[in-house]
């Protein structure tokens, strides 16, 4: 309505979705291997699948600049919608 696109809510999913069975998927462990790149255990909570995944969750873009350091860890800087143009 009246808010900026960025400042949309999509409907948050509750939780990660089993790709088998579409039931949640709890994280059981999650490893930081870098400030941007780290590893998850996903376990689906539905006994009857019981599939178990490793996640890799890495950073993937800046999306508003730190006011610290301007090279912002390496990451790209995601380009404002106007910009496009
Ligand atoms: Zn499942």
């Amino acid at each position: 309505m009246g808010q900026p696109k960025h400042l949309e809510r999509k409907p948050r999913t509750p939780h990660n979705k089993c790709p088998v069975c579409d039931s949640g998927m709890r994280i059981r462990t999650s490893n930081l291997i870098t400030p941007l790149f780290k590893e998850e255990k996903r376990q689906c909570i539905n006994p009857d699948c019981g599939l178990s995944v490793l996640y890799e969750v890495t950073a993937a873009r800046v999306l508003v600049p730190s006011a610290m350091d301007p090279s912002n860890a390496g990451l790209t800087i995601q380009p404002t919608p106007q910009a496009t143009a």
